[in-house]
């Protein structure tokens, strides 16, 4: 049971286009999520891009960058 829900997930994400994930700059101060990694607000990161849940990003503390809307 567990592997198919595993499949079900990543179904879901795959098949999701509005998919939870966000992308955050993966440095120690950044305190932002992005919808987008092609976001103004990313364009000056020097760490890696990288893609989360945005459950997860919330759950850091982080916000929702102000280029988004
Ligand atoms: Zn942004």
């Amino acid at each position: 049971m567990k592997t198919l829900s595993l499949i079900l997930f990543f179904l879901a994400n795959i098949t999701c286009k509005d998919s939870t994930t966000v992308y955050i700059c993966n440095s120690p101060g950044a305190k932002k999520y992005h919808n987008s990694p092609k976001c103004r607000g990313l364009s000056n990161c020097t760490y890696r891009i990288i893609s989360i849940d945005i459950e997860k990003a919330k759950k850091d503390g982080k916000t929702l960058c102000g280029w988004e809307k």
